[in-house]
């Protein structure tokens, strides 16, 4: 069958239709006018299932520099959840839409571009990264664009994420899709992948060395299990921590040196006041889970870096343990965000706190490159249906998801395609 010229692709017949189900296929660039998604409104905020419900919405018209990409699959992270919630904050405190799709990673096809759209086509296969920008500050220009005035987050701070047939992007969110992967491998890993390249190489001159020490709170999630490859490619040992012994060996395999069950030490939570009897048992423990690394590391050898995110119930002794003149680099608390630390530590060891916040395209363009080489693994965990995609966010929210990375088909029809003509053919 001769191939489309620009596209690559077989012709297929398909009518042009107001509305496709899910999986069903329009002709490619054809834009039906309706779309299904999973849409949130600030009166269901509350739990996945009660938040997130399926509704026929307009599908979304682009401007001169942006992209409408078919979803193939999506990528499921906490965004979802606090979006949902409506906790710390409402996505529709940040945008002004009746409702919301979240969804902030996805694998898919390029359906349309704008006028001003020169590096991509209808018919590429791409993965997107999360970042928006306005493009026109000098942060932007020179300086890091998560520093602009106008950084936002994709399917949290705007409402048209990924979980939807179309979803609509910056051209410059694009990037190449690994063909290696299958569509929902594809679509689990950005988000993650990139904010944990920026955590551990992104603040000078703190960047991970070969043969430094990095601590990995959370070491089978999703940033952790990045984090634990990522220090690999580099050169430098991870130590992963777990609080159950059955994510041990998975943790392993991505390469830590060693492995650290949080549910062994009794030293969680908020600093006590300092000097009080709780003081002194907490830091009694806190040398405790310190020697523990020391075993892995070596007598007296503290950890160069702290990988953090969980936050209030690990903050004190994340700070306490990293070595002088070293690290804690933090972009979440998933814990609770009050989080507190004795400043002495601080000042006398000269610590460096530092928070970070997902990755500039440089940034998500490395650690694609990354996954495209076939120097990092997916980890992707579970794959879920279009129909499931709220039971996939309570899991994350109960913490009863399994380790790595979780996906959800959108229009791939079944798991395991790794083309479009493969989609087509499965249909
Ligand atoms: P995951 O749920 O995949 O992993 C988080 C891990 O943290 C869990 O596996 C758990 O591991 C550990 N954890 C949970 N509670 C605690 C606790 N009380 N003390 C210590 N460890 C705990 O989530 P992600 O890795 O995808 O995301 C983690 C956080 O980072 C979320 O809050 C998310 O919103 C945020 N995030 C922020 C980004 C940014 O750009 N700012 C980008 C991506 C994520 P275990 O129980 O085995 O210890």
């Amino acid at each position: 069958m001769a191939l489309d010229t620009n596209t690559g692709i077989a012709p297929y017949d398909a009518p042009e239709k107001e509305l496709y189900e899910i999986g069903e296929m329009p002709p490619l660039g054809y834009v039906p006018p309706k779309m299904y998604a999973w849409a949130i409104r600030r009166e269901r905020h509350g739990e996945p299932e009660v938040s997130f419900q399926k509704e026929v919405v307009d599908t979304w018209k682009i401007d001169s520099h942006e992209v409408l990409v078919l979803v193939m699959a999506a990528g499921v992270n906490y965004n979802g959840v606090w979006a949902g919630l409506g906790k710390p904050i409402s996505p529709f405190d940040v945008h002004k839409q009746d409702y919301h799709i979240a969804g902030s990673d996805a694998a898919g096809i390029v359906w349309a571009v704008g006028d001003k759209v020169k590096n991509w086509k209808v018919g590429d296969e791409v993965v997107i990264h999360c970042n928006q920008d306005d493009g026109d500050d000098e942060e932007c220009n020179g300086g890091d664009p998560m520093f602009s005035p106008s950084q936002r987050i994709w399917g949290y701070e705007t409402g048209d994420g990924s979980f939807s047939q179309f979803t609509r992007v910056q051209a410059q969110q694009l990037m190449p899709r690994p063909k290696h992967l299958t569509w929902e491998e594809s679509a689990c890993y950005t988000l993650t992948l990139a904010t944990a390249y920026r955590m551990l190489f992104g603040h000078h001159p703190h960047e991970l060395k070969p043969g430094q020490n990095v601590l990995v709170w959370g070491a089978s999630g999703g940033l952790g299990s990045y984090a634990i490859q990522l220090a690999n490619t580099a050169g430098a040992n991870a130590i992963g921590v777990i609080s159950d012994e059955s994510k041990r060996q998975f943790v392993m395999d991505q390469g830590a040196k060693g492995v650290i069950n949080r549910k062994d030490f009794n030293c969680w939570g908020q600093l006590p006041t300092v000097n009080s009897p709780e003081y002194n048992e907490w830091l009694k423990e806190a040398r405790k889970f310190g020697k523990a690394i020391w075993d892995i590391t070596g007598k007296g050898v503290s950890v160069d870096m702290v990988f953090e995110h969980p936050g209030e119930a690990t903050f004190p002794v994340s700070t306490l343990v990293v070595k002088k003149g070293g690290i804690v680099v933090i972009c979440a608390g998933t814990s609770g965000f009050n989080c507190t630390f004795d400043v002495r530590y601080m000042w006398m060891h000269q610590k460096r706190l530092q928070g970070s916040h997902f990755a500039n395209l440089k940034q998500a363009a490395s650690a694609n490159r990354l996954m495209c080489e076939r120097r990092l693994d997916p980890c992707m965990s579970e794959v879920f249906t279009w129909d499931q995609i709220p039971q996939a966010h309570t899991r994350m929210l109960r913490n009863e998801h399994k380790p790595g990375n979780m996906a959800v088909l959108v229009q791939a029809p079944k798991t395991g395609l790794r083309t479009f003509e493969d989609a087509l053919a499965a249909k």
